[in-house]
């Protein structure tokens, strides 16, 4: 390849709170169109905007979040633009003095390809806060406006054009999800629009210092989509480039069924947004005290979690990689971590058969039957020695579908483990005189056949003996 990509993304994230940024309809997706509307997000004349004050912190969070500098000072602009997306006929957002600038985000892991990527960090040139507008459907011959989404706080987090690669970009995207979630600024559920993403891409000869000329895809709805089209795009531009030929500075849409971009508009076709400082709205302003106490009550982000599971927890980097993927299923281990000396028992049991089951049947974490403090019960059931391995398993099939408690299930259906050396005896005498074949070939020196003879120990004793003393009885009988 002789070119080397040049990568910037523009991503919105809906802020999650109760209300819209500037009135007091509720800020929620998937009512039916048009009914969570009033006169202030309606754009009506003679309506003035209240800001939300639980968006504004959560702008500020996710800054300190992304070690930006935080503003002491920041206002609202109109930038203005005519389309039926827009009721105002402008969309309140920040031009010259957004809440946060110059933070950075830690690549880490692997990309979308799983090839690990270089330690880098990504500039993030501003995060600012604005409204989003309504929602357009356009079906054959009609379009569709949904303006419940007209008012939601939404962020746009801009970064320095410092991704090389699909991977890159994609890691960045997922880096940022996370952040957004730990930080509890929102969901950034993407089937939901709660987080879209601008991709700009330039390709340069390697060696040459000079960006090139720079393209924006727009309208990447996954972070899959966006990998694909960076690398599409990478190698159009390689090919227009290679046949001599000048790129243009133009916005492009993505067609993700076709696997191609398509022109949308070119810079001559460029808006001038007219912003200016909206007079309806007072500046923002922060004292350094006040940004303190926000960077003190600062949630543990994953990258720290992931640290403190192994460290702490005797977890593997794999195990609190899995574990931290999604902030639930984090504090759901820490919960349970926390009652119990096994943790990484605890791990085992979330990443082997939580996750699993809940995979299986559809269910998140938050609504799972199995509480944290009942799964570290059963973990310490079997470190006791209570119950083996193997009962445990249908005591948690039972916990997930029922959710009881792994004690009163151990108790009500008699599956105690069998430790008594007498009773063990007794087994194993039956097993070796019920499979005298099995037995001859033992003898004989076949010692596979043991693992035979311990499950018919096991079947006899309808699960409860403990395997490691059945082998200890069966190897003494067996003499
Ligand atoms: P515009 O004014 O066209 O919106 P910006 O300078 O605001 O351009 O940059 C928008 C995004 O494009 C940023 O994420 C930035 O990192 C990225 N970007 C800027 N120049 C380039 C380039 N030559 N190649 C790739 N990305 C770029
Ligand atoms: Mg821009
Ligand atoms: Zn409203």
């Amino acid at each position: 390849m002789k070119y080397e990509a040049v990568i910037g993304l523009e991503v919105h994230v809906q802020i999650r709170t109760a209300s819209k940024m500037f009135c007091s309809c509720p800020n929620r997706y998937g009512a039916e169109p048009n009914t969570l509307i009033c006169p202030v997000c309606m754009g009506y004349p003679g309506t003035l905007p209240v800001p939300n004050h639980e968006a504004i912190l959560k702008a500020v969070r996710a800054g300190l979040l992304t070690g930006c500098r935080i503003a002491r000072f920041s206002k609202f602009d109109r930038k203005n633009y005519f389309y039926p997306d827009l009721p105002k006929n402008y969309q309140i957002s920040q031009l010259d003095l957004p809440f946060c600038e110059h933070g950075a985000l830690h690549l880490s892991g692997t990309g979308f390809s799983g090839a690990p990527l270089p330690e880098k960090s990504v500039g993030i040139t501003r995060i600012h806060l604005e409204e989003d507008p309504a929602k357009l459907t356009h079906a054959a011959g009609a379009s569709g406006a949904d303006y419940n989404r007209a008012g939601v706080p939404l962020l746009e987090v801009v970064s320095e054009p410092d991704m090389r690669s699909a991977d890159e970009a994609y890691a960045y995207l997922t880096a940022l999800k996370e952040i957004m979630q730990y930080g509890d600024i929102s969901d950034c559920d993407m089937e939901k629009g709660q987080m879209r993403c601008d991709v700009n891409i330039s390709l340069r000869p390697v060696g040459q210092k000079e960006f090139g000329t720079k393209i924006e895809l727009k309208n990447l709805n996954s972070f899959r989509a966006a990998h694909r089209a960076v690398e599409y795009e990478i190698w159009r531009q390689a090919d227009i480039l290679d046949r001599g030929e000048t790129l243009r500075q133009e916005t492009r849409g993505w067609n993700d069924d076709r696997g191609e971009s398509y022109l949308m508009r070119t810079k001559e076709q460029a808006h001038d947004y007219r912003y200016f400082p909206d007079p309806d709205l007072m500046p923002v302003t922060f004292t350094d005290a006040e940004i303190e106490a926000l960077r003190a009550a600062l949630p543990e982000l994953p990258a720290a979690k992931r640290e403190r599971f192994v460290a702490e927890c005797g977890l593997t980097p794999y195990d609190a990689e899995v574990l931290t993927l999604d902030r639930a299923v984090a504090a759901y281990f820490d919960a349970a971590a926390k009652l119990t000396k096994s943790p990484k028992l605890v791990a085992n049991w979330i990443i082997s058969e939580l996750l699993r089951l809940l995979g299986e049947e559809k269910i998140s974490i938050d609504a799972c039957k199995i509480t944290p403090a009942a799964l570290a019960e059963l973990v310490d059931l079997i470190e006791k020695g209570t119950i083996n391995g193997k009962i445990a398993k249908e005591v948690f099939a039972e916990m997930f579908a029922t959710g009881k408690k792994p004690a009163a299930i151990v108790e009500e259906k008699g599956l105690v483990q069998v430790s008594d050396s007498g009773a063990i005896s007794a087994v194993v005498t039956e097993a070796i005189r019920a499979n005298p074949a099995q037995v001859e070939q033992y003898k004989a020196g076949n010692a596979k056949v043991l693992q035979f003879l311990v499950g018919q120990v096991m079947k006899l004793s309808r699960g409860k003996a403990n395997p490691q003393l059945v082998i200890a009885e069966l190897k003494k009988q067996l003499g």
